[in-house]
Parts: C-alpha cells; structure tokens; sequence
C-alpha cells in the first residue's frame, strides 16, 4: 500500500442505485482505495430508507478515518430531481420515501461532514470528465441506458444542472408524439424505446406480429415475466424480432442525438447500461440516424463512445465534486 502523507486528503463518493448503494474513498488521482456495497431495494419505510443510507455512509465514513484517512467531504449520487443547491430531493422515481427532502443537510447532521447531493448520472458524467472516457472533451453528454435513460450534460467544461437542478433529463425528450405512454405523463419518450424496459413494451404493443409470437415462444416465459436480458439473448442468436426491436432502441437514440448534437454541437456521446450490451445492433443504426438528420460538421465530429468507468463512474464524479468544493 502506498504511503499516506499528512497533507494528502481524500474524498467520500456514494452512489445510490436501484439495487444497491455503493461507496468508496476516493483520492485525488481517481484511485479508489477502500469501498463496500449494500443492498438499497425493498426497504418501503421511509424512515427505515433514510436510516439505511444514513448510517452505511457514516459507518464507510468513520471505517476510512479509523483507517487514517482524512477524508474532505461527502458526495452522494441520487436517481431522479435533485435541486443541487438546496440540497433537496424534489422527486426520485425509484425512491419515492426521498421526495421533498432535505437529504444533504440531514445526512450532514450525522456524519459531521460537508456534504453534497447531485443526480446519479449527472455525477457519472463528471466521472467520465474527470478521470474516464471524457477526459480532455469541452462538451459532451453520458447517457444510461437501463431500466429508464438517464443524461448528463457537460458544456464548456461545466456540468448543466439547469436552473432548477432538473436538466439532463435526456430520456423524457419526444421522439414519437404518439407513441407509448411514459411514467412522467408524456408519450413516446427516449426511455420508452431505448431502455430495459421500453424494449420489452415495444415487444408487449407487437405482441399480435408474427414475429413477436415466435420470439416470445423461443424464450419461453409467459409474456409478463419476459425481460429484455431474454430479447437480447435471442438477439445475439440471430433472431429476426429481437434485433428490430434493438435496432429500433438505436433509431430512437439516433433522433434524440440529432437534435442534441445541433443543439450543442457535442464531441461525444458516452454510452453506459445494460441495454448497451446490444451495442453491435444499436450504435450503426443510432449514427445512420444521427448522420441522416444531423447537420454534417456536428455530426461527423460527434464520436459515439462506450463508458469508462461503470460502475465506479458516480463514486468517481461524487469524489471529484467533493474535491472541487
Ligand atoms: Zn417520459
């Protein structure tokens, strides 16, 4: 193990998922020196929630500073509108027990630290910046794709948080008006065709296609209980259906770059998620899209580039936030 010196200080980056929350401490060239993960699902008391979250982050804390290290501050990602400022949790979808909370001041209050609270993919991005695939870009975007599409924004070297906190919200942009309906109320959403779950409903509205017959008949599950690991596995062994509907999540990417990439003229768009595991069906088809409806010069610098940092990107962008402080 490297040796500490007294002035060298390290950060605490946390990253909340779905499924689990993972932390690790971070020093200042990105290495990431202790870390653990705990389960974060099925924990429906909001209090129980909060006091799980809390108490992991406290408990990884004092580890690291039993271990002797000096630690800056806390930085934790966090699905859905986080108000970055205020410190507020407005609305996390996969997390309803955190809307409308004072998470930053109240995780403060118990591990006696400066904390700080941004979007999950948001801080995955600024990973990405600091110490993966995005080193050395002015402008580009991260985007997930898993259970929904998740964004994050860097222009100019800055991280667009929008004025409420709120932008990057790349996977609720319009691409079919008429299209499947969206957990945000909108129809035809991004996430609606490019994510885990919205190529299973583009399997679930063609279910009376030949295709789709035979495709559900090969997995072999009852229609519900199909998921787009299933799809993908018969995508990967030639099968017709499967590979349009991922064919169909890349045509879908490729219109929302588009207009990303008029808008922003962006040096690239970094990919991460499970569904990006279809990343031989999805990517020709999102760049024939984006060439097509792009302007040249934008679209033609625009590079289409897997993720670096997995995983670790959100402890890594929390980290670097903390060090930025
Ligand atoms: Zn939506």
């Amino acid at each position: 193990m490297k040796k500490k010196q007294v002035e060298d200080i390290y950060a605490f980056g946390a990253d909340l998922g779905g499924n689990n929350l993972r932390w690790g401490l971070v020093n200042q060239k990105g290495d990431i020196l202790m870390h653990e993960k705990v389960a974060s699902k099925g924990i429906k008391s909001k209090d129980k929630l909060l006091d799980h979250i809390f108490n992991t982050v406290r408990d990884g804390v004092i580890k690291c500073q039993n271990a002797g290290y000096k630690i800056k501050g806390v930085g934790i990602g966090i699905p859905g509108l986080i108000v970055k400022d205020k410190g507020y949790v407005l609305k996390s979808p996969n997390f309803a027990e955190l809307n409308s909370i004072y998470f930053q001041r109240l995780l403060e209050e118990r591990v006696k630290l400066p904390v700080i609270i941004e979007n999950d993919v948001n801080a995955w991005a600024w990973g990405e910046y600091a110490f993966g695939a995005a080193k050395g870009f002015w402008n580009f975007m991260v985007m997930t794709l898993g259970t929904g599409v998740g964004g994050g924004v860097v222009v100019d070297k800055k991280l667009i948080d929008g004025r409420d906190g709120t932008a990057g919200e790349v996977g609720h942009i319009t691409i079919y008006p008429d299209g499947i309906k969206c957990n945000c109320g909108n129809t035809g959403c991004l996430e609606k065709y490019a994510s885990a779950t919205g190529i299973v409903d583009n399997l679930k509205q063609h279910i009376n296609d030949e295709g789709a017959i035979e495709l559900v008949r090969i997995i072999g599950k009852d229609i519900g209980a199909v998921t787009s690991i299933d799809i993908y596995n018969q995508a990967k062994k030639g099968n017709a259906f499967a590979i349009k509907l991922f064919k169909g999540a890349g045509v879908a990417l490729g219109i929302a770059i588009a207009g990303l990439v008029n808008l922003l003229n962006l040096e690239a768009i970094i990919i991460g998620g499970g569904v990006s595991a279809a990343w031989d069906i999805i990517v020709p088809e999102l760049r024939k899209e984006m060439m097509k409806r792009a302007f040249s010069l934008p679209a033609r610098r625009c590079q289409i580039m897997k993720n670096d940092l997995g995983d670790n990107g959100g402890i890594l962008g929390m980290a670097k936030m903390v060090f930025d402080m």
